[in-house]
């Protein structure tokens, strides 16, 4: 299975909740690429789970990995006993960029076993998810979603255009999650109310000036005063078309939207001339 990555077009966060968790209001835009590949196999029950993967900074340890959670957290809702399992994981997301992709492969297992095993009805498969974490209920289905709570209330958004004008720019260091959030400044986001939904109104016009004026991301001052390359990267996309360049999810990738393909494109061979190797650039479909 192929799995999709996301970036959120604007992440406002509306409060801090008693269980750890942030309560956002936040704009999901899935890519169908970059996406990781998942296999699962069949392996002799007294072999539990073990994970397959090459690329540097995946847990392989099936209590560590998202994939194995999932497992583990299907067959416990389940009833079920752990089935032998190998998955094999080939990933193409950036890990720790901030594109959902250990959230991405959890649901995709997930998906994987209730295609095998029907066991669950969809709103337990939906809580699990959430269970394993925020953003894992978005990619049980992954379509453009205005998402609140803390990533439990999804709301599917039509009327988008089907690609966007952007560059992903991922640079080569990863960043935790719970180190954007541990940092952000709480009072100074919940101050500014969330535009999200004129955010979608001029994205569905492709009115893209006007929705670059309403794209955000409460996290990332945090990174730009922790990683300065952060700062030059978005600096560099801003003087060359981008229309708005700043941080997708808890970082480090800088998401730029441009006016079409062209600048986008343009925009691509320039950042990659300069910031190569220390930055993936991508165009996601
Ligand atoms: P999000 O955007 O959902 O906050 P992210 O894209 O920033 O997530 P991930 O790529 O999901 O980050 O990885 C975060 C951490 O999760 C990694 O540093 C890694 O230790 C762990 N992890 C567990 N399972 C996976 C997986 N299948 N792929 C990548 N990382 C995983």
């Amino acid at each position: 299975m192929l799995t999709c990555s996301k970036v959120n077009l604007s992440l406002a966060v509306t409060a801090k909740r008693p269980d750890g968790y942030h309560d956002l209001d936040s704009l999901f835009y899935p890519f169908r690429d970059p996406s990781d590949e998942i296999r699962l196999d069949d392996a002799p029950a007294a072999s539990g789970v073990a994970i397959r993967c090459d690329a540097p900074g995946v847990p392989l340890e099936p209590e560590k990995n998202l994939c194995g959670k999932a497992v583990y957290a299907y067959c416990k809702a389940a009833g079920m006993d752990v089935p032998g399992l190998v998955i094999h994981l080939e990933k193409h997301i950036p890990v720790a960029a901030g594109m959902g992709g250990g959230s991405a492969d959890g649901a995709a297992v997930l998906r994987l076993l209730q295609e095998r095993f029907r066991a669950l009805s969809q709103e337990r498969l939906e809580s699990i998810a959430f269970s394993l974490g925020a953003d894992v209920p978005f990619f049980l289905n992954p379509r453009p979603s205005h998402v609140t709570g803390a990533g439990e209330h999804l709301v599917p958004v039509d009327g988008l255009p089907e690609r966007l004008p952007i560059l992903l720019a991922a640079p080569q260091f990863p960043v935790s999650a719970a180190w954007a959030y541990q940092h952000m400044d709480l009072a100074r986001a919940v101050a500014e109310p969330p535009r999200t939904n004129e955010l979608i109104d001029a994205l569905r016009r492709r009115d893209f000036e006007s929705a670059a004026q309403f794209m955000r991301n409460d996290l990332e001052h945090a990174l730009f005063v922790k990683f300065p390359l952060l700062v030059l990267l978005r600096d560099f996309l801003l003087k060359h078309g981008a229309l708005r360049a700043m941080v997708s999810g808890s970082g480090p990738t800088i998401l730029a939207l441009f006016r079409d393909d062209a600048a986008a494109h343009a925009a691509h061979a320039r950042a990659a001339s300069e910031f190569d190797p220390c930055v993936r650039f991508l165009l996601p479909e």
